[in-house]
């Protein structure tokens, strides 16, 4: 596609905080329904399948790209996180987004920017303990989309559950009035969970990474089966990161779905949360289980 046929035939580009505002504040006016679609960009199925469930739910989805340097902890991959506008818009046009919000990291955060949103309790831990810092920019970041883009429904993928937690608790303190919709995790044939991440992978990395998802399909399995102890279950789905040589794991932890708490008897609606680092590459994963 060259450069006007970009223009021509995918969702209209916005840059400008004002600009995105005016255009949400508008379609609101004349009673039509808008969703967010939040993203990082170099736009997978799992971004995809948020951005169709807002077309079914809303007259006008909007989709945003911003790679948030806050949310990167100094030694993350933020400089090398994988990015590509056209690419992104075309499958945007694909799939029927209506504006695309990419703003520079100039004008999220220009000189003398100094306000965080600290974040709920919920998440101090997991993520939160792993990567300081990390979901303080998140909440920031969100917030500030949320204020640019003043949608009625905004659409999380569960692939990050803690995030979907920690947003929801946001809103809900924050008397944010918007509609937070939780999406499923859209998975490979294979199980791995679809992320940008995915892209920094070699062959063998690829096939390690089977592990997170592996693992929380053996706990199910054993839950299923009618092994309640969390310890043991915890101790099988470490022995499949073992046996595929991934031996960094940030975490195995079977929690309350609502809490994060830790559960020992498995004998109520538990999530499993793994996170490990596979090569150079941190991976998260998650499923309900039980
Ligand atoms: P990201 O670009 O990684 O910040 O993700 C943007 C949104 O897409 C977040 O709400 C993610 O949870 C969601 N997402 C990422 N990967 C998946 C996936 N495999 N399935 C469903 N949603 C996803």
């Amino acid at each position: 596609m060259s450069a006007s046929d970009l223009e021509q035939n995918c969702p209209q580009l916005v840059t400008g905080g004002d600009q995105i505002r005016r255009a949400v504040a508008d379609a609101r006016r004349t009673g039509k329904r808008v969703g967010l679609v939040p993203t990082m960009g170099w736009l997978h199925e799992g971004h995809l399948s948020l951005v169709q469930t807002s077309r079914a739910e809303c007259d006008v989805t909007v989709v945003t790209i911003f790679v948030n340097p806050t949310q990167f902890g100094p030694n993350e991959d933020f400089a090398r996180y994988p990015r590509d506008l056209d690419r992104d818009r075309k499958l945007l046009a694909e799939h029927g987004a209506d504006l695309v919000f990419a703003p520079d990291v100039g004008a999220m955060y220009p000189a003398g920017f100094s306000t965080y949103v600290d974040p709920p309790a919920v998440a101090r831990v997991l993520e939160g303990e792993c990567r300081p810092g990390h979901f303080r920019g998140v909440t920031t970041i969100v917030l500030k989309l949320f204020q640019l883009v003043p949608a009625d429904a905004a659409y999380f993928g569960e692939k990050d559950f803690q995030q979907l937690l920690v947003i929801r608790h946001m809103v809900e303190d924050l008397n944010v009035p918007i509609d937070i919709r939780p999406c499923p995790i859209v998975r490979e044939e294979d199980g791995l969970a679809l992320s940008s991440r995915n892209a920094y992978l070699n062959a063998d990395e690829r096939l390690q990474a089977l592990s997170l998802s592996r693992s929380l399909q053996v706990a199910a399995e054993l839950v299923d089966q009618g092994q309640l102890d969390s310890a043991v279950v915890q101790e099988r789905m470490k022995q499949v990161f073992s046996e595929a040589g991934v031996t960094a794991i940030d975490y195995i932890a079977l929690v309350d779905p609502q809490t994060l708490e830790p559960v020992e008897r498995l004998d109520s609606p538990t999530r499993a949360l793994v996170a490990a680092r596979v090569g150079q590459t941190r991976l998260i994963d998650n499923r309900q289980i039980g």
